[in-house]
């Protein structure tokens, strides 16, 4: 008698509709992402001038590692990841500057929450983070839907 590892997969994989809006939600969640903070207790100490910012191709101040460096959000230092030489974390324990934006992926991690900040849903990182996004390729970011149901309450006005 032979196991017949059933070959055939009765799944009904395709039930799953991939309804628009909600399937974005659906995903992130099973799929396991890393969860970004929608809120951060610390943007206190942001930079009131982000808008002005290094460009994303800015080596690390201190070994000038060339690429996919950090950008201190409070004092707008560029720093190596802790991958290279660990300079953004040192700036972090040194200064206890805790917001950083990644040039390689444009996220931002706050080093006191221990956690990723969404730049995207909050007012205070949109705009360094759409700068960031229009260094780093040339044009601004795609909009994402965030929140839909409450913008949709208030998408009269033009
Ligand atoms: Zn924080
Ligand atoms: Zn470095
Ligand atoms: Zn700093």
């Amino acid at each position: 008698m032979a196991d017949k590892a059933p070959a055939s997969s009765s799944f009904d994989v395709s039930d799953r509709a991939t309804e628009e809006g909600e399937d974005e939600l659906l995903y992130g969640a099973e799929s396991g992402w890393v969860e970004a903070r929608t809120w951060c207790d610390h943007l206190a100490s942001l930079c009131s001038d982000l808008i002005h910012i290094p460009a994303p191709d800015t080596p690390c101040n201190r070994c000038h590692h060339p690429s996919e460096n950090w950008l201190c959000l409070c004092c707008k230092e560029v720093l190596c990841s802790r991958f290279v030489n660990k300079h953004m974390l040192q700036h972090y324990e040194q200064t206890s500057d805790c917001l950083a934006l990644s040039f390689s992926d444009l996220s931002v991690w706050c080093f006191s929450c221990d956690s990723y900040i969404d730049a995207q849903v909050l007012p205070q990182l949109q705009p360094v983070y759409e700068t960031a996004y229009i260094l780093k390729f040339g044009e601004p970011p795609p909009i994402r839907n965030v929140e839909l149901q409450n913008v949709a309450a208030s998408s009269t006005g033009n």
